[in-house]
């Protein structure tokens, strides 16, 4: 019996039909387990097959061979315990803030009342208070990226799923709103799968960081940040170690600098 509140991905497989080719294998034989309140981060060369799994994690796609469980069940379809942040922010411009953060909430069974008090708390968690009745285009990329954080949180889920979110974003935004994402996780508790290309996003927010690579999309690597959260110094040499181990395991860089003088 699957121990409670535990992602369980077990040998998933998932490939693509592609007209007039054999199919494309965009995941091959991917397993990991996600304790409950655990901050994961999948870092990997684009095409690997980060978005793949969180789709199937999400539950938009059955079509797959191995098994994704939560609880001990099979995800069947999607709800409101999976939360997704996508790079774009896909919030509709014909609404405001809130009422878009409300659409998370189309199929919640929380009376009306107690709909909005979780709105504006979530519209609070994200610092936009103030801009409840906004429209998309009246918010920086930042600003809306994190509407789409609150949207994504609003209907409570365990876990968050973030495509990229960051991805959009100019550098020093990109940095705080790293820093916003750890508060947001400690304050929640939910469990946070985050897709990245950036190692040292990975890094600085994750307590694991699953290391991906492509032809055929795999896990190559499983890789345990143990830094304290929040206190993770990105030019510490221990960062720079974890960084040259998960490089390696892309393929960016030779294990060591010795072996690159052996092969000179
Ligand atoms: P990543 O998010 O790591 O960039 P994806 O999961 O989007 O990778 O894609 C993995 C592979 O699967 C890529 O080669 C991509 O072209 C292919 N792929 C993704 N979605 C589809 C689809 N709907 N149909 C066909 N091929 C797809
Ligand atoms: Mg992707």
């Amino acid at each position: 019996m699957a121990e409670p509140g535990r992602l369980e991905v077990k040998a998933v497989s998932k490939s693509y039909a592609v007209p007039g080719r054999p199919r494309l294998d965009a995941l091959v034989n991917a397993s990991l387990d996600v304790e409950p309140g655990a901050f994961v981060t999948l870092v990997g060369p684009s095409g690997c097959g980060k978005s793949t799994l969180l789709r199937l994690i999400l539950g938009l796609d059955k079509d797959y061979e191995g098994d994704i469980l939560l609880h001990g069940e099979r995800i069947a379809g999607t709800s409101l315990s999976r939360g997704i942040v996508f790079q774009d922010h896909r919030l509709l411009p014909w609404m405001t803030l809130e009422q878009n953060i409300g659409l998370a909430l189309t199929n919640s069974t929380l009376p009306p009342e107690q709909q909005r008090r979780t709105i504006q708390s979530h519209i609070d968690l994200v610092g936009l208070q103030g801009f409840e009745k906004a429209y998309p285009h009246e918010l920086s990329g930042g600003m809306a990226q994190r509407g789409a954080i609150a949207r994504g949180l609003v209907g409570q889920p365990e876990i968050l799923l973030l495509d990229e979110p960051l991805g959009a974003l100019d550098a020093l935004t990109r940095v705080r709103l790293q820093e916003e994402l750890l508060r947001i996780w400690r304050a929640e508790g939910v469990t946070m799968i985050l897709v990245t290309h950036d190692v040292d996003e990975a890094i600085f927010l994750s307590d694991t960081v699953i290391v991906m690579n492509a032809n055929p999309g795999r896990i190559v690597k499983q890789v345990k940040v143990d830094l304290p959260p929040g206190l993770r110094d990105r030019v510490s040499p221990a960062f720079a170690a974890l960084k040259r181990e998960i490089l390696v395991a892309m393929g960016e860089v030779v294990p060591h600098a010795a072996a690159q003088l052996a092969e000179a």
